[in-house]
């Protein structure tokens, strides 16, 4: 974080005046002057310049609605924080009124300076003075008799803009999970598995089930990002103990939602994990799109928790007997590797198929091919026992290898696992934790 100096600050203050002027001159028109309201030495950040792109949207939004244009542009991003000072196509008080309303809007208004400065010269004054950003006093009581210090004051703009982005990524990250979980149901054919051919291997659920189960988990995903956001600066372990509390919850809403049919109980603890260990990350400027950093944190998170589960196994679970049996770790396993099998196998094998110009469709196809032929799919085992796991999935990895692989293909592979009812949940899952991470 860079301090500006006075001299810098007045050199910027120059400088804005005389753009404005020089713009009034050539254009004869009111001029704009946007900038960020930031309190102490330190006026740029990339929060504070996320937070300017996000006021000049709205302008442009809200002038663009009346037909008014910005003429003569100059977009300034430098030490002294971002600027934008234009002419505007319009009547000064017009243009204000517009800028008031942008400015009362949302909590992030109260940070914007949208100046109006007339034909003439003079600055267009507000009719009502903003209240103060602390502790919200109406007028200049606060500003004036420096009732605030300049830390209280940096903290309260700081957290301003936080709330507002963290609502905006909150809403994202969850359309991001719900939208991977409907594209992986919407993968078709996939063999034995749900979509939206046929049923697989299941005669208990068909395509609405799952629709219905994607509906009922849409503010579980926000949920879990929030925890994590709320919980960075505690111990990973009293974190990742807390999730679970929320995974319980979600999976009563799913069991309600779907007749009790575990449609997503594996979702809801990998993707959960993954939004839980994304908040603990975020820093307020966007989602973290670095899978491993992502992978990392999750292991911070969940290791201790893993670790202790598959120490005291004693085979009560279907998971714990292959566990036992076979030494096949299942969802725990994954998690407790950071996605291996996602960041190593799926995730390339996707992102490779559609730099290969195959359609979205096909490419997610190939990954969950990918992942089946890893042998590691725990539903495969307790569905048809460890043989036939072991044929099925051999031949989805081996069908990876046909050059001109098409989806008759796969249907011959859905009919083949169907006739021995098998049906790789796990790397569903995963398939839909690899649409998850390509859409980062
Ligand atoms: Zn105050």
């Amino acid at each position: 974080m860079i301090e500006v100096t006075l001299p810098q600050v007045l050199e910027a203050r120059e400088r804005r005046v005389y753009l404005q002027n020089a713009l009034i001159e050539k254009n004869k028109l009111p001029v704009i002057s946007f900038s960020m309201n930031i309190p102490g030495p330190v006026k740029t950040s990339p929060l504070v310049i996320r937070s300017f792109k996000v006021g000049l949207s709205r302008l442009e939004e809200e002038l663009g609605k009346s037909g008014i244009k910005l003429i003569d542009r100059v977009d300034i991003d430098e030490i002294t924080g971002p600027e934008l000072i234009s002419s505007v196509s319009a009547d000064a008080n017009e243009i204000k009124n517009i800028c008031i309303k942008i400015e009362e809007e949302s909590e992030l208004g109260r940070l914007f300076d949208l100046d109006i400065i007339n034909v003439d010269g003079n600055k267009i004054e507000r009719q009502r003075e903003r209240s103060c950003i602390v502790c919200g006093r109406e007028g200049r009581f606060c500003s004036s008799r420096r009732v605030h210090t300049v830390p209280e004051l940096q903290k309260a703009v700081r957290e301003r803009m936080l709330a507002f982005f963290l609502e905006l990524d909150k809403k994202r990250i969850g359309k991001l999970c719900s939208r991977a979980l409907l594209k992986e149901l919407d993968t078709t054919p996939k063999p034995g598995l749900v979509d939206r051919n046929n049923n697989g291997s299941h005669n208990d659920m068909d395509a609405s089930t799952f629709e219905k189960s994607i509906e009922s988990l849409s503010s579980y995903w926000q949920e879990c990002f929030a925890l994590g956001v709320e919980t960075a600066s505690l111990d990973s372990d009293e974190a990742f103990s807390r999730l679970r509390l929320l995974g319980i919850a979600a999976e009563k809403r799913m069991y309600e939602a779907t007749g009790n049919i575990n449609t997503h109980k594996g979702a809801i603890f990998l993707l959960g994990t993954i939004c839980e260990a994304m908040g603990r990350v975020y820093d307020g400027t966007g989602l973290e799109k670095d899978v491993e950093r992502i992978a990392d944190e999750c292991i911070k998170l969940s290791s201790a928790s893993m670790k202790r589960d598959f120490s005291t196994m004693k085979g009560r679970t279907v998971g714990e007997r292959l566990y036992l049996e076979y030494g096949l770790p299942g969802a725990r396993g994954e998690l407790l590797s950071g996605f291996e099998s996602v960041r190593k196998h799926s995730l390339p094998a996707l992102k490779k198929a559609r730099v290969d110009g195959k359609d979205e469709n096909l490419s997610q196809i190939i990954a969950l091919l990918s992942l089946i032929g890893l042998k590691k799919d725990t539903n495969m085992v307790s569905r048809g026992g460890i043989e036939d796991a072991k044929d099925a999935s051999e031949r989805a990895g081996k069908l990876l290898e046909k050059k001109d692989l098409n989806l008759s293909d796969i249907m011959a592979l859905d009919e083949y696992f169907m006739e021995r009812n098998l049906s790789p949940g796990g790397s569903a899952d995963l398939l839909a934790v690899t649409i998850f991470f390509n859409s980062l």
